[in-house]
């Protein structure tokens, strides 16, 4: 079993943080009560430097 720590994830492409937002929609689900996600799209920002692109390096 692959540790979480050992798999994949986005980096920001300029200070290569891990926190990474990405552009989304939620919808309301009525059943649930509550916002889930809808679709994502191509933007992200990250979190620690503010760059904001449309691309991320997916690093260990
Ligand atoms: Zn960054």
């Amino acid at each position: 079993m692959v540790e979480p720590d050992q798999m994949p994830k986005p980096r920001c492409t300029s200070c290569g943080s891990a926190d990474i937002l990405r552009d989304a929609y939620a919808c309301w689900d009525v059943d649930t009560q509550q916002w889930v996600l809808h679709s994502c799209y191509d933007a992200f920002r990250c979190e620690i430097c503010d760059v904001q692109s449309n691309h991320v390096d997916f690093l260990i």
